[in-house]
């Protein structure tokens, strides 16, 4: 059946959307959350396992303090208050991927709880309630083969890889966030990526949502002004920033279309398409009683001490949207230049650049020129460009030395980027250095007087400006090689001119 959906702008000048957004974490830890697997991505399926995470009758867990750090330093950052006593709890089902039939979790007494994270929106400060931040552990990894799309549905086989299984993955869980009107996806997008930078900041996972370090699901549901919270739906593992964006939009239409039709929303999850953006049902949502929740008999409790939390408080580093500003400050942009070196993914490499010895102006010309451009016609993220900042600082220490133009310059990127070598070494193996040499550029400023009389004349008689002719045939003769100041300045020497 196709229904035709309704314009956006004109659904959410009628509905009110509430979103709330779960985000799961894994932690960047050595080891796994209850036993000493390695927990690197990657290795051979069924390779990082042992009895514990592996659910053999008679294994015991033990809690690793590293994960249990990050979570707290999570919690703290994102302004909640510590539980100074809590429990694991076990979360009852079966899944194929999770041989113990449970996943330890925390259900009634979260480690951290009631905090909030302020994003930007169009220049806005949104402040988002977080609900709580509780410590579980990741399962493993189902792939169905066979069928054409991966899915379980046509599949001939179904394969179990349990290297994930018992990785410390933090679940991040926001309150309702209604009030945010059309601008609800932007604020779901904007929420997530504030995130990850705080996640980033912290040091605590690799927040690769591409890799599923760091993964989404979006609660989306409507109601009419002056009316209660519709019901919700929970559209699972959006993958990527923009999506968590589209899933939210998408969702929203998608309700709009069925309540409008005087049908009812299902509280149900569903899956979200990268390719049409469209959501598609999933199982409908079990409720906290269908996992019989208990205390986790195998782990004492948490009680983390008191000092420790403070300590850990005090040694927070600043977070991301305090050190964006402090970094706009120092390099002098407005607003808007801030929002475009933002938009282009190029804080931190502006930022490493500058670093490593180059001033804020000239680290922003080549990541937001140059690379940016780069970037978009290959559709590359701009830190996957291939330049590194330091190669970035390397390039301008050569252009402020004199040895390259801009021009020049711009070549020897080009070679950074196709993996050619540091802008040194492409610069003497492509001879691409500007001639300082006065001998040579003397000949070549000669020469082209001699092959132009008539304008070596005008300018001999005043017309200065007429010099530009000469610099340019200069400058074609020496293949752009030649500092065109240089030049100008030999042109007007030879004819006897004051510049
Ligand atoms: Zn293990």
């Amino acid at each position: 059946m196709t229904t035709t959906l309704p314009a956006y702008d004109e659904v959410v000048a009628r509905y009110e959307p509430v979103i709330g957004l779960e985000t799961h974490v894994e932690l960047g830890t050595n080891t796994k959350m209850f036993c000493g697997c390695p927990t690197d991505f990657g290795g051979e399926p069924n390779t990082r396992v042992c009895p514990v995470c592996l659910g053999l009758p008679g294994s015991l867990p033990v809690a690793n303090k590293a994960a249990i750090e990050a979570t707290i330093r999570i919690g703290l950052a994102l302004n909640c208050s510590i539980a100074q006593w809590c429990r694991f709890a076990r979360k009852n089902y079966f899944y194929p991927d999770m041989p113990k039939d449970f996943q330890i979790s925390q259900y009634d007494e979260p480690l951290c709880s009631d905090g909030y994270l302020d994003v930007e929106v169009d220049g806005e400060l949104v402040r988002i309630g977080i609900e709580r931040v509780h410590l579980e552990e990741d399962t493993g990894k189902t792939l169905h083969v066979g069928g054409a799309t991966g899915r379980i549905h046509g599949a001939t086989e179904s394969l179990v890889d349990y290297n994930r299984a018992g990785i410390p993955l933090v679940e991040i869980v926001t309150k309702p966030v209604p009030g945010t009107g059309a601008l609800a996806p932007e604020v779901a997008k904007a929420y997530v990526t504030e995130l990850r930078d705080v996640l980033r900041s912290l040091g605590v996972s690799d927040v690769r949502m591409e890799e599923g370090s760091l993964r989404c699901d979006v609660n989306t549901s409507l109601n009419l002004p002056g009316e209660e919270w519709g019901t919700r739906t929970e559209t699972k593992n959006v993958n990527s920033l923009r999506s968590v964006e589209r899933a939210v939009r998408s969702e929203i239409l998608r309700q709009a279309s069925v309540l409008d039709a005087g049908g009812r929303i299902t509280q149900e999850t569903r899956h979200f398409h990268e390719d049409t953006g469209d959501t598609t049902p999933g199982r409908s949502k079990e409720t906290a009683t269908d996992y019989r929740y208990f205390p986790e008999p195998d782990l004492v409790p948490l009680a983390p001490d008191t000092a420790w939390v403070a300590e850990l408080k005090a040694a927070l580093p600043e977070l991301p949207r305090l050190h964006r500003r402090r970094l706009q400050e120092q390099w002098g942009l407005s607003d808007l230049d801030m929002q475009s070196v933002l938009n282009a993914g190029a804080v931190e490499l502006i930022e490493a650049t500058v670093a490593a010895g180059t001033t804020p102006a000239a680290a922003r010309k080549w990541w937001l020129g140059e690379l940016s451009r780069r970037a978009n016609e290959t559709g590359t993220e701009l830190a996957d460009i291939g330049a590194t900042p330091a190669q970035v600082a390397e390039l301008q220490g050569l252009v402020d030395a004199g040895k390259l133009n801009d021009k020049l310059a711009r070549t020897v990127l080009e070679g950074v980027v196709a993996g050619e070598g540091s802008p040194t070494e492409i610069m003497t193996n492509r001879g691409l250095e500007v001639v300082s040499d006065t001998g040579a550029l003397t000949a070549a400023v000669d020469e082209a007087i001699a092959a132009n009389p008539g304008i070596a004349d005008k300018i001999r008689s005043g017309k200065v400006a007429a010099a530009g002719a000469l610099v340019g045939a200069v400058m074609k003769a020496t293949r752009g090689q030649a500092d065109a100041k240089t030049v100008r300045d030999l042109v007007l020497e030879r004819l006897g001119v004051q510049g």
